[in-house]
């Protein structure tokens, strides 16, 4: 018997932002290898399963990526419901294509169940629709980091040609990715917004502008950030669903920032958590 492969997307952390498709897996699979990140509520669900922790927290070297490959093919073989639990969702930098061309090498059936992706929850905690009619009709999700052989800033050119971007991982290269953007002619004005742990209690969302980018990730924490940016980004503020600063010219807001204001005023607040 050779059992099936459910590439299954966990979502963005919330256990009820997860498909009905997706927990009726993890309940009836026997064997789960799950991502770092997702949240012991999620992992609850799976009831009978062995659960198995693989990869780590951000990026994965490919010897750990050959091992993964390994054991879903081995447990395959054994098992009748195999589930490999990604974050958000599988398809969407989570090494997905890695993992189906080996299963697909191997003749072990696969089947993806996606998920949402980080993008969409971290817009979601915003308030903010990613399009608006008028003045943004494409968005781009990228990532900074590059592989070994890629080019490092083919990213920048798609930043500078979406109406709306969303970085994911890109938390650790915000000196880079501001001062890049800025050299190639983004305005160092542009609305930038950043939410860590979007879907989870622990929801923290910061504003400013691109200029301001290394000094918002700098009072994020240790969860996973999506970095957001475009003018739609400029309308939470006018709406005041974040606070922000869009119009200072210094790296750090200051206290006569709106946002400053606001807290002082009890009105708002520069992050919520
Ligand atoms: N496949 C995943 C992305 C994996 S890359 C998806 O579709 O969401 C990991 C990156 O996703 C993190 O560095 C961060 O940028 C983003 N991310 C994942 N979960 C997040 C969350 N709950 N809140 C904010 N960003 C998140």
């Amino acid at each position: 018997m050779t059992g099936v492969v459910y590439l299954v997307g966990a979502g963005p952390g919330a256990a009820d932002l997860l498909t009905l498709r997706a927990a009726g897996l993890l309940k009836d699979a026997d064997v789960v290898f799950h991502d770092a990140l997702v949240p012991e509520q999620i992992l609850r669900l799976c009831s009978k399963a062995i659960k198995v922790t693989v990869g780590k927290r951000s990026g994965m070297h490919s010897t750990a990526q050959a091992f993964i490959n390994k054991r879903l093919v081995d447990a395959a073989r054994k098992h009748r419901v195999v589930v490999r639990l990604k974050g958000g969702d599988p398809m969407l930098f989570g090494r997905a294509h890695e993992e189906l061309a080996w299963l697909k090498r191997h003749r072990i059936r696969c089947v993806v169940v996606p998920g949402v992706t980080a993008a969409l929850a971290a817009t979601a905690e915003l308030g903010v629709s990613l399009t608006a009619r008028g003045h943004s009709r494409s968005v781009a999700f990228l990532t900074t980091r590059a592989a070994a052989g890629e080019r490092r800033n083919d990213w920048v050119k798609v930043a500078l040609a979406a109406d709306t971007v969303v970085i994911y991982m890109g938390a650790g290269e915000a000196e880079a990715i501001a001062s890049a953007l800025i050299a190639e002619g983004k305005s160092p004005a542009t609305p930038v917004a950043l939410v860590e742990h979007a879907s989870l209690p622990g929801v923290r969302k910061l504003s400013g502008t691109l200029a301001q980018l290394p000094a918002l990730v700098a009072r994020c924490g240790k969860g996973p950030v999506a970095i957001l940016m475009g003018e739609v980004y400029r309308d939470a503020a006018v709406s005041n669903i974040i606070p922000s600063w869009p119009n200072e010219k210094t790296t750090e807001p200051s206290s006569s920032s709106p946002t400053a204001r606001a807290t002082r005023s009890g009105r708002g607040r520069s992050s919520s958590s």
